[in-house]
């Protein structure tokens, strides 16, 4: 069975005695040490909802014959928009975030387990022991997810954008079909349309075969194995940033707010 993940996001705002000119100062200079004494941080906060941002499930979206068969987005009911926190299945995310299903990337941090300054709010969701299979009886109902069993950590948004700022690639491979190992090949490699981590009961032929097969008038239907370079913000996926964007415009600042998240199986 696949790993999701279950997130959630708590934001703070820094006290401050109105018209201090020291604090104005400091927020000039982007002094963040002189700030954190002289307008301390104060408790964090659960979001229980963001601003609305596209809906991460694409397939459903992009894709009508898939939608047809399916029905509307089960994730926004056909809207294109969401308010909730990001639920994706994405291993090369969950190994960035959490060193989790792919080690492709270093994580940003190993699990840290739940931060201790949770709010109350946060606590009240953890707490509750409900099947992470459906939240519609959680404390917020269907509006806030319930927790997974493993992994749990935090990351601030500012430890993800410095992780993300820094940039990195990694080599990817997969096994991919005749039909889709004839279109890499047309557009010059790259990401490939689909591939998978293993076949079952399907011929497999090196990349020197397999471009002899594809000169023939019928190429026949095979597998082969190939490799290409995967870009750290295109393997995270798009859909994570567009997140991460609401997450700042909700918080202002990426020190202001904090994504909590674990994962089931
Ligand atoms: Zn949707």
């Amino acid at each position: 069975m696949g790993t999701d993940i279950h997130m959630w996001v708590e934001v703070r705002e820094r006290g401050r005695s109105a018209g201090d000119a020291r604090v104005r100062e400091a927020e000039r200079r982007q002094d963040r040490a002189a700030l954190d004494r002289l307008a301390p941080w104060g408790p964090w906060r659960l979001l229980l909802a963001l601003p609305p941002w596209p809906c991460a499930w694409r397939r459903y979206h992009d894709d009508a014959e898939f939608t047809a068969e399916h029905g509307a987005c089960p994730n926004c009911g056909g809207k294109g928009i969401v308010t909730g926190c990001y639920s994706e299945r994405r291993y090369w995310l969950f190994g960035v975030l959490a060193g989790v299903r792919s080690d492709r990337y270093p994580p940003i941090a190993n699990p840290r387990d739940w931060p201790q300054d949770m709010s109350d709010e946060l606590r009240k969701v953890l707490d509750w022991d409900g099947a992470y299979e459906s939240t519609h009886d959680g404390p917020y109902g269907n509006r806030v997810d319930g927790p997974g069993d493993h992994s749990a950590s935090w990351l601030l948004v500012a430890e993800i954008l410095d992780y993300v700022g820094r940039g990195g690639s990694t080599t990817h491979e997969g096994f991919v079909s005749s039909e889709v190992y004839a279109k890499w090949k047309a557009a010059g490699g790259g990401r490939p349309q689909e591939w998978c981590g293993g076949v079952g009961g399907a011929e497999i032929i090196d990349n020197a075969e397999a471009d002899r097969r594809l000169s023939l008038p019928d190429p026949g239907r095979w597998y082969t194995l190939v490799e290409w370079t995967g870009g750290l913000r295109e393997d995270m996926g798009a859909a994570f940033f567009d997140f991460l964007q609401a997450v700042l415009q909700a918080a202002g600042d990426p020190h202001a707010a904090r994504l909590i998240f674990n994962f089931d199986s």
